[in-house]
C-alpha cells in the first residue's frame, strides 16, 4: 500500500527544506526525503562550514598587522579543533532544520528517493512507495571529478572539511569561487597554496578590474597561479601525490582538490519514467514557476542550473510553494543577483560588469582605488577597489563591484536600491559615514571615464 501526500520534496537542502515549510504551512500533507543530512550542501559542506574556515584563515593576516598597532602575538592553529568545532555547529543547524521542518507538521524520511512516475516516489532504503500529487526535486549538485588517472587520490569540496590533518601542500585545480575561496582558506592556515586553472585569470565572468585585484591578492598571500594548464594525472608517491600537468611537468603535493565545476543531481532519479526534459547542461529544464516538462513535478535549485546559490534556491522553493499550495503563481528574478566570493581579498558583485555594461549603450565608470585603512599602519600594499557602471550622465547604475574587506556585506546592501532600480543620483543623495570604505560609493565626483557610442573616451 502506498502513503498518499499532496507534496514529496527530493532533497533537504535550500530549495527543498524551504518549499516543504512553506508548503506544510499552506496545508499540504508533505514530506520530504533526504539521503545524507538535513540542510543540504550549503549547511554540511558548503557555505556554512566554509564560512567558518574563512575566519579561522583570516586571524592569520590580522595576526600579521597587529605589530603595526602595537601588539606582539604568539600564535598557532590546529586543525582538528576547528574541525571539531565547525562539526558541532553544522550538526546544531542541521537538528534546527529538522525541528523547523517538523514543526507545521513535514515528515522527515532519512532514505535516498527515486521517481517511479509523475506521481510516484520510490524509497530506496525502506522499500516504500510514496504517492504524491506534486513531486518537488531539489536534489542540488554535486563537484565534478575529472576523468583522468589517479583521480580517486584527490579531494573534492565534500572531502575538503573533514581532511584528517592539514596538509603541507595542496594544489586546487579550477578557476571559480570554489578554487579560490578554498586557496585563501589553505594559504591562511599556513598551507603552501597552489592554482591550477586551464583560463588566464580566476573568476571568468566577473568584472576584469576585480579579476585582476584578487590576482594580485591572491599573489600577494603566496598562492602559486597556473594558468593555461590542466592536471593529466595524479599519482601516489609516499605520503604525497605526484601531479603531472599538461605541459608535461610533475610535481608532488600534500592534497590534491578539484574545483572545477558541479553538475546537477539527476543520475539514478528515475526522471526518464516521467517524462521529465534535461536541458543540454544535463539541468531539470524548468518554466518560470520551476515547472518541468512533466505538469506534476517540479524542481528548484541547483538542479535547474539556473544560478547556484542557496539564497536563489530558497526563493525558488518558497515562490513554488506559493504558486502551487496558495494559489499566488509567482516566477523569481534572476536578472539581478548579487553574490559574494569570500576569498582574500573579499569580492562581491551585482549587476552588469563593464565589458557587459559597455554593450548596452553609453556608460558612465566610477572607480576609487585606495588602500584599507585597517592596513594604513603596515607594510601591506593592497588596494581595495570600489566600482560603480551607471548609465550616462547620472542615470540608472546598472553594475557595482567591490574587492576588500566586508565587500560581501557591502554588495548586499547596494543590492537594495539597484533592486530599486536607483540612480547614480540616488546614490549621490545618500550621506556618507565616515571613515568607511563604502563612502566611496556616494562620494563619487565625476566619472574616472566614459563610454560612448561603444568607445572609450
Ligand atoms: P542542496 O543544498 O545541494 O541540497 C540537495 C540535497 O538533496 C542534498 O542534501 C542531497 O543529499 C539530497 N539528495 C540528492 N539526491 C537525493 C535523492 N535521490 N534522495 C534523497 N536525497 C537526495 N552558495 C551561496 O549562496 N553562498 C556561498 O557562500 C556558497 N558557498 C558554497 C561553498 C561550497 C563548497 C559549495 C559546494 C557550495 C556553496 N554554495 C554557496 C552553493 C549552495 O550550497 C547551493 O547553491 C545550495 O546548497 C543549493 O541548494 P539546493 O536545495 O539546490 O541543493
Amino acid at each position: 500500500m502506498s502513503e498518499a501526500y499532496d507534496l514529496v520534496v527530493i532533497g533537504g537542502g535550500s530549495g527543498g527544506v524551504r518549499a516543504a515549510r512553506m508548503a506544510a504551512s499552506y496545508g499540504a500533507r508533505t514530506a520530504i526525503i533526504e539521503e545524507f543530512r538535513v540542510g543540504g550542501t550549503c549547511v554540511i559542506r558548503g557555505c556554512v562550514p566554509k564560512k567558518l574556515y574563512v575566519y579561522a584563515s583570516r586571524f592569520n593576516e590580522l595576526f600579521d598587522i597587529a605589530s603595526s598597532f602595537g601588539w606582539q602575538v604568539d600564535a598557532s592553529f590546529d586543525w582538528p579543533t576547528l574541525v571539531a568545532a565547525k562539526e558541532k555547529e553544522i550538526s546544531r543547524l542541521e537538528h534546527a532544520y529538522t525541528t523547523n521542518l517538523e514543526n507545521p507538521g513535514v515528515e522527515v524520511i532519512k532514505d535516498r528517493a527515486v521517481v517511479t512516475g509523475p506521481n510516484g516516489v520510490h524509497l530506496v532504503r525502506a522499500n516504500r512507495e510514496l504517492q504524491a500529487r506534486h513531486i518537488l526535486v531539489a536534489t542540488g549538485g554535486q563537484p565534478i571529478v575529472p576523468d583522468i588517472p589517479g583521480a580517486e587520490l584527490a579531494i573534492t569540496s565534500n572531502e575538503v572539511f573533514d581532511l584528517p590533518r592539514l596538509p603541507h601542500s595542496i594544489l586546487i585545480a579550477g578557476g571559480g569561487y570554489i578554487a579560490v575561496e578554498f586557496a585563501t582558506i589553505f594559504a591562511g592556515l599556513g598551507v603552501n597554496t597552489s592554482i591550477v586553472y586551464r583560463g588566464d585569470c580566476v573568476m571568468r565572468g566577473f568584472d576584469d578590474d576585480l579579476r585582476r585585484g584578487l590576482e594580485a591578492g591572491l599573489q600577494e598571500r603566496g598562492i602559486r597561479l597556473i594558468y593555461q594548464t590542466t592536471i593529466k594525472s595524479l599519482v601516489q608517491q609516499g605520503d604525497d601525490i605526484a601531479a603531472t600537468f599538461s605541459d608535461g611537468v610533475t610535481a608532488p603535493f600534500g592534497a590534491v582538490m578539484f574545483a572545477v565545476g558541479r553538475r546537477p543531481n539527476v543520475e539514478g532519479l528515475g526522471l526518464e519514467t516521467a517524462d521529465v526534459e534535461l536541458t543540454a547542461g544535463g539541468a531539470i529544464a524548468v518554466d518560470e514557476y520551476s515547472r518541468s516538462s512533466c505538469p506534476s513535478i517540479y524542481a528548484v535549485g541547483d538542479v535547474t542550473g539556473r544560478a547556484a546559490l542557496t539564497p536563489v534556491a530558497i526563493r525558488e522553493g518558497w515562490y513554488f510553494a506559493e504558486t502551487v499550495f496558495n494559489n499566488n503563481p509567482i516566477a523569481v528574478d534572476h536578472s539581478l543577483i548579487p553574490t559574494a566570493v569570500f576569498s582574500e581579498p573579499e569580492l562581491g558583485a551585482i549587476g552588469l560588469t563593464e565589458a557587459e555594461a559597455a554593450t548596452h549603450g553609453d556608460i558612465d565608470v566610477y572607480i576609487a582605488r585606495f588602500r584599507p585603512m585597517m592596513n594604513s599602519l603596515s607594510t601591506r600594499t593592497e588596494r581595495m577597489i570600489l566600482k560603480l557602471i551607471t548609465e550616462a550622465d547620472g542615470g540608472k547604475v546598472l553594475g557595482c563591484h567591490i574587492l576588500g574587506p566586508g565587500a560581501g556585506e557591502m554588495i548586499q546592501l547596494v543590492a537594495i536600491p539597484m533592486s530599486m532600480g536607483a540612480s547614480k543620483a540616488d546614490f549621490d543623495r545618500a550621506i556618507a559615514v565616515h571613515p568607511t570604505a563604502a563612502e566611496e560609493l556616494v562620494t563619487f565626483k565625476g566619472p574616472t571615464y566614459v563610454y560612448r557610442d561603444g568607445a572609450k573616451v
